[in-house]
Formats: C-alpha cells, structure tokens, sequence
C-alpha cells in the first residue's frame, strides 16, 4: 500500500449515518484503491458501508464539510462584501472560512472547475468572485 491514511481525520459523508460527518469514530476502513493513481485513494465506513473516495491534493483534502457547503459558502462573499459578514449569513466561522478561502487559492483551477460544475456559476460570475478572494491571497503584495 503506497497511501498512508489517516483515518483519524476523516468522517463518513453520508448525511444519513450515525456517524456522519463525525471524526475519530474509528467507524472507518481503508477501501480499494482504483488505477495506479494513488491520489484516488477509497474508505469506507462500517457503519454505513458508504465508500468515499479520499481526496488528497484538492481544495477539499481533509475538509469534513459538505463540498458543495464550501463552495456555496465561497461564493457568497462578494455579494455579502467580506468574511465577517458572509460567516454571519452562513454560520460558518470567519476562521473556516478563511481557511477555505485559501484552499481554493491554492487550487484555483480545481476550484474554478467545481464552482460551474456544482452550482452553476456562470463564468462572469467566477471571475468576479476571484477577483474578490485575490484580495486574500497571501502572495499579492502589488500596489
Ligand atoms: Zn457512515
């Protein structure tokens, strides 16, 4: 087994199991890998028996919410204007949110792709919203 897992980090996303979205359960197993790409690694959950595929090297790598929460989330920013006020109108923590804010940052591409594919976002509306999460990046310093 090339992949290291660790399960510890990881939850069952299945909303209707016991342990949905509950870390460190030990409800989980390692799964089978599919093809020799080893960021497609799988587990499982006992519980559920669901399987997920463990996306390593994305946006969402160790994230336990919902994909589509992160990004709904994500693009809500530049109509509430700022972090703080998006974190009232979502409940998410403006840390988390920040926290994500950068993963996609740093998976632009990734991001870009699951923000058409998931909602629906037009591309105009994706450009806008990059142009108001650059504001965070950490590597801007231009005038
Ligand atoms: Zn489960």
């Amino acid at each position: 087994m090339g992949v290291k897992l660790d399960l510890q980090d990881l939850a069952c996303h299945n909303p209707e199991c016991l342990a949905y979205l509950v870390v460190g359960m030990g409800n989980l197993v390692t799964g089978s890998r599919y093809g020799s790409d080893s960021t497609r690694a799988r587990y499982t959950c006992v519980l559920c028996g669901k399987s997920f595929a463990l996306t390593r090297g994305s946006m969402f790598y160790r994230l336990h919410t919902e994909r589509e929460a992160v990004l709904r989330t994500l693009a809500q920013l530049p109509t509430q204007g700022s972090i703080r006020a998006t974190a009232r109108a979502t409940g998410v923590h403006r840390d988390t949110i920040g926290n994500w804010i950068q993963r996609a940052l740093a998976h632009r591409e990734e991001a870009t792709q699951q923000f058409g594919e998931m909602l629906h976002m037009p591309s105009e509306e994706i450009q806008v919203l990059w142009r108001f999460l650059e504001h965070f990046s950490p590597t801007e310093h231009d005038p």
